[in-house]
């Protein structure tokens, strides 16, 4: 039979059909109840005419509704069973008064008093009341709803087959109006209303709805062949009598026929249809076979079909069914089927297997087995592995599924040979990786050489180029030109010096970018090394005019070929400064010529000189030896004449002052001044003899030299001089003074006489004489500063002479001895004396002494 959308549409969507029929009931009702509470006829009935619905049957329609939405979600939270059973006791009871109403108004003829009872009269009143129809269909209905929430597929197929009679009292209802038959719906002379009668027919439609599964929507709303065809003829059969009905009155009521005529239409019209319904549905289960018949040769066609390959196949198959023991746990499997290969692959037969179990057939096999295909016949979990079966000494590839509830189905074949093939493999492998291991490890060291090899020869390589790096560097910073020649005269190297003068050659041949020539340059001479393979030196004038020194030596390139390796140094420079020598030389020879005979004209005169100075000097040595001799004699003559001298003075002396004492009375006083002046002189004369003999002995009778404290010898002058510094008021200070060599007495006079001076010669302050002496190079500068009266620098040379003053002996006392002693003594130890002063600003006398 064909399938239409409906067939289609209708098994899955049953319970969207009791939806779209819930929805319409309640919508029916609430309009009726809209039309009663705003009094708008057409929604009450449909026609003015017609009777219109109770506001009690909207309310009744509106509760089955909701119980049957209620049935179609099912029960869940506080909707439980019991309460879903609410809706249906409800709309059953009042449908039951209704009925007892119309009962008892039927067997008392009257109607019961409800005046005590407002709320029944609302809906039980004859105005209100809803139709004996009505009322029987409500508790049709209510019993239906109650039986469907029970959920028990029994109480439902009981329901449905008693909404049957109640679908057709409902469809009754709207068939009487199309064809105006109103004692149909109206019974009791109460008439049900139209809009009421299609509410039902829709509650019907609702109830088989949601429950397709009772005896008779399972047949209906199922998708088997006689469903589908059931749903096709179903339409035709509620319509085709309804039109038929209605033409037959129609026809009858316009008087086009009479009643029989009718009948005999109507006879003929309903053998007619229905002969068109069985042809067509005779047609579609025709067409419906011919499919069956199709599928079961491909069926077949399929069957033969696996069946070959079932037997034909390389693979073992078997079917088992799993067995389990008291706590549901797999402890066994039975053989259902196997195939050939499995007799070919396990060795196992047929006969010894269909119908057994395994532990008959394999008792030594591992029980771990049965636990495992156990699982994949439970679970329907199919498995993959590879398995070595003791038994069977087999290795097995194995893929067991469940083709139905507890059974599995294996698929294996037998993998002994890969396994072996696999196994030797696995040695072979092995094997090969242990050689592959040594060999790696051989490599390894061999690579660690090599590397080693490769490293050092790196190393050398780049000591090598390093070396030759050095030596280009030497080539290029050379300050003379090095290049290679070829034998036809290419230049394959030349260094920068060469570069520099001459430029790059660019491939040229020497003579064509040196000279600008096609031929070789004749005066070159490198090429003849070519031919005498012997180093050959020369010079030569390039193209920059400068000179060059060529050394050329045969040289052999790194290919054999031969070369010419030439060095040429810049030699202009040289030969310049050589010429330029060469005529300095000359210059010079002529000068030296010229200066000698100057200088032997000037020996001539030198040589004349030196006999001139020689003659002097002899001159000199004898005036000096002469003085030397003069001098020894003066100082003979000083000291004989003074020593000498003192004895006749004293003699001359004594006697005048014994010619004094006794001619006292009886000279004239001009007599005794004469005498007094010849003692006087006699006595300054002999102070002169003492100073003089006291002088000559600074040489003759010198003491020795020796180191002292020259400090020790200064107190030892001051403690001489006590009573003249006491005398004068004078102070005298002096600085550290140093150890040194000298004669300790003389020393002392030197000390004594300058100091002796400096307070002598005073001025008017008091005398201040500071004595300190300083290092100074190679000897000690001593220092004697006075603030006396000074000195005219005039007469700073004077002083030093014997007996020179230059004050008379009234002014200050003195013999002018003291300076001149101190500068011989001084001298003596082989120092200087000298004075610095300026008059009325004191003096300061310096004298050295050897360090
Ligand atoms: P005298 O002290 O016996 O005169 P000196 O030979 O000691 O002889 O001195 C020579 C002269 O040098 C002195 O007469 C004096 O005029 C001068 N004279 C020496 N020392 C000083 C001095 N400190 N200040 C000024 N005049 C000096």
């Amino acid at each position: 039979m064909n399938q239409r959308w409906y067939d289609r549409w209708l098994p899955r969507s049953a319970r969207s059909v009791a939806w779209l029929a819930i929805v319409i009931v309640l919508a029916i009702s609430f309009l009726d109840l809209i039309g009663w509470m705003l009094d708008i006829a057409p929604l009450k009935s449909i026609k003015p005419e017609w009777t219109s619905m109770k506001a009690v049957t909207a309310v009744c329609l509106a509760l089955s509704a909701l119980g049957l939405a209620l049935l179609q979600k099912g029960p869940s939270g506080i909707l439980n069973r019991r309460v879903l059973q609410v809706p249906g006791i409800l709309v059953g009871l009042a449908g039951l008064l209704t009925l007892v109403f119309y009962a008892v108004a039927l067997i008392t003829g009257q109607e019961p008093a409800l005046a005590g009872a407002p709320v029944l009269n609302l809906f039980l009143a004859p105005a209100t009341r809803m139709a004996l129809l009505t009322a029987i269909l409500f508790l049709l209905v209510g019993c239906v709803l109650v039986l469907l929430a029970t959920g028990d597929r029994r109480a439902a197929d009981i329901a449905h087959a008693l909404m049957v009679p109640g679908s057709v009292a409902s469809y009754l209802v709207p068939v009487s109006y199309l064809l105006g038959v109103q004692s149909l719906h109206e019974w009791l002379n109460v008439p049900m209303a139209l809009n009421t009668g299609i509410a039902f027919c829709a509650l019907g439609v609702a109830i088989f709805c949601v429950r397709p599964d009772t005896w008779l929507m399972a047949v209906l709303a199922g998708d088997h062949a006689g469903g589908a065809m059931a749903r096709r003829l179903l339409p035709g059969l509620l319509l085709i009598p309804l039109v038929i009905g209605w033409l037959r009155l129609y026809g009858e009521r316009a008087g086009a026929f009479t009643s029989e005529v009718g009948v005999a239409l109507v006879a003929v019209a309903y053998t007619v249809c229905f002969m068109g319904l069985v042809w067509l549905s005779a047609r579609s289960v025709n067409r419906t076979d011919e499919k069956r018949r199709a599928a079961e040769r491909a069926v077949q066609d399929s069957e033969r079909r696996y069946r070959s390959l079932f037997s034909g196949m390389t693979e073992g198959f078997a079917l088992h069914e799993i067995l389990c023991d008291a706590k549901g746990q797999p402890c066994d499997y039975r053989f259902l089927e196997i195939n050939p290969a499995f007799e070919r692959l396990t060795g196992l037969k047929r006969e010894g297997v269909i119908g057994k179990v395994v532990s008959q057939v394999l008792p030594n096999d591992d029980p771990i087995w049965v636990l495992k295909y156990g699982e994949v016949a439970l679970t329907g979990q199919s498995v993959h592995f590879e398995h070595y079966s003791t038994p069977l000494k087999h290795h097995y590839e194995v893929f067991a599924y469940c083709p139905a509830p507890r059974q599995f189905a294996v698929l294996f074949m037998d993998i002994t040979e890969r396994k072996w093939a696999e196994e030797a493999l696995r040695e072979a492998r092995d094997h090969l990786e242990i050689r592959v291991t040594e060999r790696t490890a051989e490599l390894q060291r061999a690579n660690r050489a090599l590397q080693e090899e490769i490293a050092e020869r790196r190393r050398a390589e780049e000591g090598v180029k390093a070396e030759r790096q050095r030596l280009y560097d030497v080539l290029e910073t050379l300050p003379a030109y090095v290049v290679l020649l070829s034998a036809d005269y290419h230049v394959p190297f030349a260094n920068r010096f060469f570069r520099e003068r001459f430029g790059e050659s660019h491939g040229r041949r020497c003579f064509e970018y040196l000279f600008h020539r096609a031929e070789p340059c004749e005066v070159c001479e490198t090429y003849c090394v070519m031919k005498t393979r012997a180093p050959h030196h020369w010079e030569w004038t390039g193209p920059d005019g400068r000179h060059y020194d060529i050394s050329d030596f045969p040289f052999t390139d790194t290919d054999g070929s031969a070369l010419i390796l030439e060095m040429g140094i810049d030699i202009t420079e040289r030969t310049r400064a050589e010429a330029e020598l060469r005529r300095h030389q000359e210059h010079l020879e002529e000068l030296v010529k010229e200066r000698t005979a100057e200088i032997e004209n000037r020996n001539v005169r030198l040589a004349a000189e030196v006999a001139e100075r020689r003659r002097a000097e002899e001159a000199v040595k004898i005036g000096a030896a002469e003085l030397a001799r003069s001098n020894k004699d003066l100082e003979q003559f000083a000291y004989v004449a003074s020593h000498d001298l003192q004895e006749p003075l004293r003699m001359v002396t004594g006697f005048v002052e014994l010619l004094e004492k006794e001619c006292r009375g009886a000279l004239t006083a001009e007599a005794c001044t004469y005498i007094s002046y010849a003692v006087d002189g006699a006595r300054r004369m002999r102070t002169l003899i003492d100073d003089l003999l006291t002088y000559s002995r600074v040489t003759t009778r010198g003491g020795q030299v020796e180191a002292m404290r020259s400090e020790e010898i200064l107190e030892e002058a001051l403690a001489a001089l006590h009573f003249a510094i006491q005398e004068a008021g004078a102070t005298v200070t002096h600085g550290p003074l140093p150890t040194v060599r000298a004669d300790a007495t003389q020393l002392a006079q030197v000390f004594q006489n300058l100091v002796g001076n400096a307070v002598k010669f005073r001025g008017a302050e008091p005398p201040r004489v500071h004595v300190e002496a300083r290092r100074e190079e190679g000897h000690w500068l001593f220092s004697v500063r006075d603030n006396g009266i000074g000195i005219d620098p005039e007469f700073r040379d004077r002083i030093f002479l014997i007996f020179q003053r230059l004050h008379t002996r009234r002014e200050y006392p003195g013999t002018g001895i003291g300076l001149a002693l101190c500068k011989k003594i001084v001298e003596r130890h082989g120092g200087r004396l000298w004075v610095e002063s300026e008059p009325g600003r004191g003096s300061t006398f310096f004298f050295t002494l050897p360090a």
